[in-house]
């Protein structure tokens, strides 16, 4: 899912010039069209300003239609992006602010079939221009009912811009284990592409991701699966709970040789609490067997655990066969 390419969200004013703009220009055209026909100065500008409320109403539609393209349905976003979209914005107000768009729409088709009518009717060139006014002036102030609708979808764009580009329908695995245990490296020796770096809309964090062939997704999160989740603040339990709606499995890496500067028994409480927050399948893997120490092994030992060395490449081949 990409949220790069939302619309951007202007103010109302912005809407209702390039309405009024483009209907005048339409009119323009319409005047040299008339020009050289046989009627009678009334039948023009009826003609005219006819043609005028209905580019405004199309303009204008169009408009709210593009935006609501633009955005995803909330109805149909994946449950990750969901997670996301309630931890970072306000869902209620989004849903609203998208819902006023389509209030618009309906508004403004309402109001020009009542003026549409009125202006055939109308037998008085005076009258004719007063309800183009009206139109226009009631135009103008249902846009403006609509200003902070506007400005809350504005918001939730640069919000949204910056949620990772995260492939939800492929099988997922996030990599998990306390810093300095190897987790991007093992990244990089599973996947063949250098991971891309996507940004995770929760304090400074980045998340890598890494692709095995089109067949599994490997998602490394730098700060954020790398500590008890017990110093976390509120948002970043949250992207913690978002992960597990996108991650079928997790492996979670131990470093023996605690050159990662953690001891063993801190990492495996860290391990247990994050099985038990993610409830996702684990494999666990030992990393750095080429500098663990025998005596280091052993306190693993009991772990149904895959020993790797990521930077050797020893047992990677026997991993992804587990993995895939
Ligand atoms: P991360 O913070 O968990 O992503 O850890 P990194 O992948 O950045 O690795 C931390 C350090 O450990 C780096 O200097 C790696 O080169 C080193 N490292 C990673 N895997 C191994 C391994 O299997 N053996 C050895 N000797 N060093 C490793």
């Amino acid at each position: 899912m990409n949220f790069q390419g939302l619309m951007k969200i202007e103010k109302p004013d912005f809407y209702i010039d390039v309405a009024f703009s483009r209907a005048n220009k339409r009119a323009g055209q319409q005047r040299s069209k008339l020009k050289g026909k046989k009627l009678n100065r009334m039948k023009k500008s009826r003609i005219m300003e006819l043609d005028k409320i209905a580019t405004v109403r199309i303009t204008l539609i169009n408009q709210m239609d593009k935006i609501l393209n633009s955005y995803p349905q909330t109805a149909h976003l994946d449950i990750f992006y969901l997670e996301l979209v309630k931890s970072t914005l306000d869902y209620y107000m989004l849903k609203k602010s998208l819902g006023a768009l389509n209030w618009v729409k309906k508004q403004i088709t309402v109001l020009f079939k009542k003026y549409n009518e009125k202006i055939k009717k109308s037998q008085k060139l005076e009258y004719i221009n007063k309800y183009r006014n009206e139109f226009y002036g009631r135009a103008v102030s249902v846009l403006k009912q609509v200003k902070k609708n506007l400005e809350y979808l504005e918001h939730a764009r640069k919000v949204m811009r910056d949620y990772p580009s995260i492939k939800t329908g492929m099988p997922t695995i996030v990599i998990a284990g306390y810093p300095n245990v190897g987790k991007s490296t093992l990244l990089r020796k599973l996947t063949s592409a250098k991971p891309a770096v996507a940004s995770y809309p929760f304090t400074t964090k980045k998340i890598m991701l890494g692709y095995l062939g089109k067949k599994i997704q490997f998602i490394d999160t730098p700060g954020l699966l790398d500590r008890p989740i017990g110093k976390r603040n509120q948002i970043e339990r949250q992207a913690i709970l978002a992960l597990k709606h996108l991650a079928e499995k997790m492996i979670f890496m131990l470093d023996p040789s605690e050159t990662c500067g953690y001891e063993i028994k801190d990492q495996i409480k860290l391990m247990n609490e994050m099985k038990k927050s993610l409830r996702v399948e684990t494999i666990v893997v030992l990393n750095k067997i080429d500098l663990a120490s025998p005596e280091q092994m052993s306190k693993v030992s009991k772990l149904k655990a895959i020993p790797i060395s990521a930077e050797k490449g020893t047992g990677i081949k026997e991993l992804k066969e587990k993995i895939s």
